[in-house]
């Protein structure tokens, strides 16, 4: 096993991790880099970016003696995800990053020492499979999704059933699940809506084919029905380490995880302010690292807030409109003492650590799910786009911890050339009487509120358990190195 006391140097292992740049991407492959030098003394790890993104990680890794960052030089006019102007510009990005870090990154794997033993990378860059195949070692994706996610689409791609559905709208059954799930053509991930993100998905599915294996931010107690089924459709090489979070154990490296800045000292007084309320009193908002909803709708969520009179601390993009709202409702003074407004970027980690977060709205982003599970919380969930709407349903359906807000489409659908703008106006599908209810639901009083509450602490001792020595994401992190360390046939 890897936690052996190898350290001979043909036993070095060398993983490189190519992550996508953008948060909700980089984060949890940072973690993963943690993840895997941690577990033994013979791992190194090298990351490999952009000087834009190199800004994103946390200290600590800087200094890591076996974690190592290479840089690699992007010239789009937009250096990160998170900025392009919308998401029609996805496509232009992520084909440029192909363009310009393909034969920067070969040549770095190529002088690279010790040897790359083995490329992990995030699944929406899959040209570096060619890059894994011309030095001649295997090539893993990481998709940043849960199996259930996977599982679900695998089989609604491969059953045809969205070709037999009529309106977007009208919800079926997702065919040969252990569970019953509905979901609408809407929900799905955008490549359903865009022939050149389809054509883009299609050179994914195909790399995902030719890959080695998988890692997975999972564990398999959550959802040990969808990861067997996984590695009945990937060859058993699939392995889940998660959550991934869970190895940010210090406060300086829960505050720091992700940020922009290093330090924040409002982060500081968001800290004491919640170490002031009661516990299990505060609901914890947060709608991921994107800014897509319109500024109706996030007043209309606002209202929701106050109206539920509960005590929140709601995390906020910049935005002018939002902001002008704000100040002129005179918004944030009405909620001082028992709302808290953070602009742009929460330590996400510490907050939903606190012990008086009562409960999450979250977007259902995968690493959010997982961190709301870790810290034990039942959620109100409100998907965006993406694999949310699925993810969604895992949470409320599958595990029975999450309250549906009732959003129904997707904010951010993918537009085709040509296509306008959608308008700010007649963008509320949530009502603030929705987002009260769904508060209500989650974390008032009541049997339903109880049960949901002790089944989530339920699931996060579970969460927390399998990072622990001997449980089975260690495990899985420790088969897997003893995996990448045998001579391995990488034409699968
Ligand atoms: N995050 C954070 N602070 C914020 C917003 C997001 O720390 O203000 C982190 C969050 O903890 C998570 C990641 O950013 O790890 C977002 O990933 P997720 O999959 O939840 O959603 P995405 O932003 O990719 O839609």
């Amino acid at each position: 096993m890897a936690s052996s006391n190898s350290s001979n140097n043909s036993d070095l292992v060398h993983f490189v991790l190519f992550p996508l740049m953008a948060a909700g991407h980089t984060i949890p492959m940072v973690d993963i880099a943690k993840l895997l030098s941690q577990a033994a003394p013979f791992v190194h790890v090298t990351i490999l970016t952009t000087p834009h993104n190199a800004t994103r990680l946390d200290n600590s890794l800087l200094s890591h003696p076996r974690i190592h960052l290479t840089l690699l030089q992007l010239s789009h006019a937009y250096q990160h995800m998170d900025h392009l102007p919308s998401f029609n510009h996805s496509l232009s990005f992520l084909s440029s990053l192909a363009h310009d870090l393909q034969p920067q990154a070969l040549a770095l794997c190529k002088a690279l020492s010790p040897q790359p033993t083995c490329i992990i990378s995030d699944i929406c860059l899959p040209w570096t499979l060619h890059i894994a195949s011309q030095i001649g070692v295997p090539w893993l994706s990481f998709n940043g999704g849960s199996c259930f996610g996977n599982v679900a689409m695998s089989k609604i791609l491969g059953s045809g059933i969205c070709e037999t559905v009529g309106s977007d709208g009208e919800y079926f059954e997702v065919p040969g699940l252990e569970h019953r799930i509905e979901v609408s053509k809407a929900q799905l991930p955008v490549g359903f809506r865009s022939d050149g993100m389809m054509k883009f998905i299609k050179l994914i599915g195909e790399a995902e084919r030719k890959a080695y294996g998988m890692v997975v931010n999972s564990f398999e107690e959550l959802e040990g029905c969808y990861v067997r089924e996984l590695k009945k459709m990937r060859g058993d090489r699939v392995w889940c380490i998660g959550p991934v979070s869970l190895c940010n154990k210090r406060y300086e490296d829960k505050a720091q995880r992700g940020s922009v800045t290093s330090k924040d000292s409002s982060n500081d007084q968001v800290m004491i302010w919640l170490d002031s309320q009661l516990p299990n009193s505060v609901l914890y908002v947060c709608l991921g690292s994107l800014h897509n909803l319109k500024t109706p709708q996030l007043i209309e969520l606002g209202l929701g807030l106050e109206a539920s009179k509960k005590a929140f601390v709601w995390v906020v993009r910049a935005s002018n409109k939002l902001e002008k709202w704000i100040e002129e409702e005179g918004f944030e003074e009405r909620m001082k003492g028992r709302g808290v407004i953070i602009r742009d970027w929460a330590p996400q980690l510490l907050i939903l650590s606190h012990p008086a977060i009562g409960g999450f709205l979250t977007h259902c982003g995968w690493n959010s799910i997982l961190e709301g599970v870790a810290a034990g919380l039942p959620m109100l969930t409100w998907p965006l786009f993406s694999d949310q709407f699925l993810n969604e349903k895992f949470v409320a359906d599958v595990l029975n911890i999450g309250v549906k807000v009732g959003a129904q489409y997707p904010v951010m659908k993918m537009k085709e050339e040509g296509e306008e703008e959608e308008e700010e106006e007649g963008v509320v599908e949530v009502r603030k009487e929705d987002v009260k209810e769904g508060i209500e639901r989650v974390m008032g009083e009541g049997e339903e509120a109880e049960e949901r509450r002790k089944r989530a602490r339920e699931v996060g001792v579970m969460a927390n358990k399998a990072l622990e020595d001997g449980c089975s994401s260690q495990l899985n992190i420790a088969l897997f190195i003893d995996d990448i360390l045998k001579p391995n046939d990488i034409s699968t």
